[in-house]
């Protein structure tokens, strides 16, 4: 993604490419935090968010998400075991 921001401005913008590839890179980390935390659950892979899925002819909650077709993010996990381990010990 940062590719044609690079090509755009290497042939002498106001930025080293290289400060920009590190903003780039920083707003997108950012960005990506912001997601997970204002949006901590993403669609159950395995249900597809509907918390139920299809055993033969009969509808069954999800067994994945626990019939609640959400499932934490991987960085939400990542930000909560982080947090966990800072304060207390499990
Ligand atoms: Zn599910």
């Amino acid at each position: 993604m940062p590719i044609p921001l690079l090509t755009a401005t290497a042939t002498g913008g106001p930025l080293d490419p290289a400060q920009l590839a590190a903003l780039a890179v920083l707003g997108f980390l950012g960005w990506r935090l912001l997601a997970i935390w204002i949006f901590p659950y993403a669609p159950c892979r395995h249900c597809r968010g509907t918390g139920k899925h299809r055993a033969g002819r009969y509808w069954r909650p999800c067994s994945r998400c626990k019939g609640t077709g959400r499932r934490i993010r991987l960085g939400r996990r990542v930000w909560d075991w982080t947090r966990s381990t800072d304060t207390t010990r499990r």
